[in-house]
């Protein structure tokens, strides 16, 4: 089992935790309330009711998720997002969205902006190679935006903002998909936060979105119905057929969270010793792994590195594989390794990659 879970560092999916994958696998041959596999179970059932309101309550508890927060259960990745945002917060205003442009997916997220308005890049990492993060006095942001948006944790190149960006008067919308739930945030300076699962949060086909009330107001009617956030507020996200098999084990994880971590202050302090463990080796190596990110921006969740010797990477995913170390291999755009360390990785399995990694630089450093 190790080699489904505390051994695969996969960008996504994340690992899942060993009770959350039992649990789904007993509930694929039978869900004892029903009697029917989790596979064959209706979504208008009252089950999946249940399941939604569960997920949804220990979200608000881990989160300590105010009222005035809608919480949704979509689909369409968070890529979807890139444009319901500005379709539902941008089209048809006179003002202008922010976004900073911090790496792979921010990058993604602006030309769907484009598309609905006025846009104005505040911040582009660009001429550092996306090596680093603005500064808080770097960022230029006007009081008058339509919303400032921006990555939280940028999954390829492994840069996470430690400060909330912008100021508090403009709409602040997040896209947390790499980071979500890895720790506490200050949930009130959001106005939008959303999530795809296939990371922290659960198998792909979720993508959870919280929105706060007042935002809603200001939707053009002109929508379609299915990009139109108030439609899924109104069906509390079951206004077409969910993904019902993503949904549970997007509960099973909450629960988990909640229950058996003792929730995000904890899965922080966990999350903090293992990126410490990762990039103490980096650090110690004397150049034979180079982190990707400057110090001070690195990521808790994607340790993205390099070989001083790229020749040597191929060797090292090949014998890392055959030492059931998974899914090191660094995202197509930029190459190169990467170890994310989602929330269910182990200590004990990022000190077993750790003590790899020292040995495989004894070998050939
Ligand atoms: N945003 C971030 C930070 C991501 O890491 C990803 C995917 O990995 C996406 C957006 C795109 O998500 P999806 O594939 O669900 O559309």
């Amino acid at each position: 089992s190790d080699r489904n879970n505390h051994f695969n560092f996969s960008g996504g999916p994340g690992a899942l935790p060993e009770s959350v994958l039992n649990a789904t696998q007993a509930a694929i041959n039978n869900v004892p309330e029903v009697g029917l596999s989790l596979l064959g179970i209706s979504h208008r059932s009252e089950w999946l009711r249940n399941v939604l309101d569960e997920t949804e309550d220990h979200l608000r508890n881990l989160l300590s998720i105010p009222k005035n927060y809608h919480v949704l259960f979509l689909q369409g990745g968070s890529s979807l997002q890139f444009s319901m945002i500005p379709m539902n917060f941008l089209r048809g205003s006179r003002k202008i969205a922010e976004y900073i442009v911090s790496g792979y997916w921010s990058i993604k997220s602006v030309p769907e902006a484009r598309k609905e308005g006025q846009v104005q890049v505040v911040w582009d990492g660009r001429d550092s190679g996306y090596k680093r993060l603005p500064k808080a006095e770097e960022l230029v942001v006007s009081s008058d935006a339509a919303y400032l948006h921006y990555v939280s944790n940028e999954t390829v190149e492994g840069l996470q903002f430690s400060y909330l960006p912008g100021i508090s008067n403009v709409p602040l919308i997040c896209d947390m998909s790499s980071d979500f739930l890895s720790q506490s945030i200050p949930i009130e300076r959001y106005a939008l936060i959303y999530a795809h699962a296939q990371k922290n949060l659960g198998p792909a086909g979720v993508t959870v979105v919280l929105i706060r009330d007042d935002l809603v107001d200001t939707i053009p009617s002109d929508l379609h119905t299915m990009l139109d956030y108030r439609t899924h507020i109104r069906g509390k996200s079951i206004y077409n057929t969910p993904p019902v098999f993503a949904l549970y084990v997007v509960m099973l994880v909450t629960r988990w969270l909640r229950k058996d971590i003792g929730g995000l202050a904890a899965m922080a302090e966990i999350n903090q010793a293992k990126a410490d463990t990762l990039y103490k080796v980096l650090d110690e190596s004397g150049g034979f792994y180079q982190g990707h990110a400057v110090q001070e921006n690195r990521s808790l969740m994607n340790v993205a590195f390099r070989l001083t010797d790229p020749n040597l990477e191929p060797l090292f995913l090949k014998t890392a594989v055959e030492n059931g170390f998974y899914g090191l291999d660094g995202h197509r755009s930029i190459g190169g390794l990467r170890a994310s360390l989602y929330n269910a990785v182990t200590q004990s399995g990022v000190e077993a990659l750790a003590a790899f990694m020292l040995d495989f630089q004894q070998r050939y450093g």
